[in-house]
């Protein structure tokens, strides 16, 4: 079973590239985000809780994800694997992850950090924008649409995540500093961690992680 963890800055491309390496290897995508964000358009009482931390680029209690987690990771029999997009975001939830697999007889095989230089950060997430009908991202700039806001594959509207505007983008930075980067070090002393420079052209990253997983 492969079980890997895209780590990396908010705009360093973890969901664009874990979707399409999870989909070409068979591996369950679990992105917290995704999940949240379907919890908050939901109305739910988790989406009810966790929608003012999103907001303002904060993180989300880790009780609540540690549940929504261990929720997630019941499906992955149906796969080869998974890959973790943006989880583990500090080292408690990194910790409480070795327990949760532990238990299923399961342990980290890499840990692959999307690495991009800072000032690249704001551009690619200020540029951003998703289908509201199947999630595919999009970039104004560097990965724009055939036609301007529309998706290609089903023609429905795009639209800006509300926390990929100036203010928050600036805060969910300074929160990965703070919480996020430390991970860097705890994988590294583990001997897990893979570098991958996500600054190159989308397909170029894809091809690279491929190769690296495979
Ligand atoms: P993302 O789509 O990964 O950028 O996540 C969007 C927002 O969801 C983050 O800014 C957090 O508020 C919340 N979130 C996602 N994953 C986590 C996590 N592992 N821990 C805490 N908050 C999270």
């Amino acid at each position: 079973m492969k079980s890997l963890i895209f780590l990396g800055a908010p705009g360093a491309g973890k969901g664009t590239q874990s979707k399409k390496v999870a989909e070409s290897n068979n591996l369950m995508h679990i992105s917290t985000g995704d999940i949240l964000r379907k919890e908050v358009k939901a109305n739910s009482e988790l989406g009810r809780k966790a929608k003012d931390y999103m907001d303002n680029g904060n993180l989300v209690p880790d009780s609540l994800i540690l549940a929504m987690l261990a929720d997630a990771l019941k499906a992955i029999g149906e796969f080869s694997g998974f890959i973790l997009d943006g989880f583990p975001r500090n080292i408690n939830q990194a910790e409480k992850l070795d327990e949760m697999l532990l238990s299923k007889n399961i342990s980290i095989t890499n840990v692959i950090y999307l690495a991009v230089q800072e000032s690249f950060l704001v551009e690619r997430l200020s540029g951003r924008r998703i289908c509201s009908s199947c999630g595919k991202e999009y970039h104004v700039l560097f990965n724009k649409p055939e036609k301007e806001n529309i998706c290609d594959i089903d023609g429905e509207d795009l639209y800006r995540r509300s926390d990929d505007h100036s203010v928050e983008i600036k805060n969910r930075l300074s929160t990965y500093h703070e919480s996020t980067n430390p991970l860097i070090s705890f994988y590294t002393n583990k001997k897990l961690l893979d570098e991958v420079d996500a600054s190159q052209d989308i397909n170029d990253v894809t091809i690279e992680l491929n190769k690296k997983i495979s």
